[in-house]
């Protein structure tokens, strides 16, 4: 368990982006199927609500999600971290190369604001161990 890397909260890079998820979501509040470039970008800020919407104001976790920026060419070897700040938004950070990639705010009626989806029971009939 890595431990919470030090930062300065509410000092964020000039280049973070904001997102509003309601932007890049279908109206039913489903990911962007039908356009694949709205798709990754909708993608990458679902997970970062699965991962901070159950964190409380001033709580953060280190996330699988793995930092995006390529410092010098190279891609950056670490893991981002989401916090939740105290007007309830999600800030992603990677702990290596200091990058905000993005703050989400209006997350809270998504999908995904409760964390992973509850364990379901699997039929025998579709387990493919039991074949
Ligand atoms: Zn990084």
């Amino acid at each position: 368990m890595t431990s919470l890397p030090h930062r300065t909260p509410p000092c964020y890079a000039p280049d973070m982006l904001v997102v509003d998820p309601w932007h890049w979501l279908n109206e039913d509040g489903s990911l962007p199927y039908d356009n694949p470039r709205l798709f990754r970008k909708a993608l990458r800020v679902a997970q970062v609500i699965e991962y901070g919407g159950t964190l409380e104001p001033g709580e953060a976790r280190e996330t699988l999600l793995q930092c995006a920026r390529r410092p010098a060419g190279k891609q950056c070897l670490s893991l981002l971290w989401v916090s939740k700040t105290s007007d309830d938004a999600i800030v992603a950070f990677c702990a290596l190369c200091k990058h905000d990639e993005m703050i989400v705010h209006n997350w809270q009626q998504t999908e995904w604001a409760d964390g992973m989806m509850e364990a379901v029971q699997t039929k025998p009939e579709v387990d493919p161990r039991l074949h």
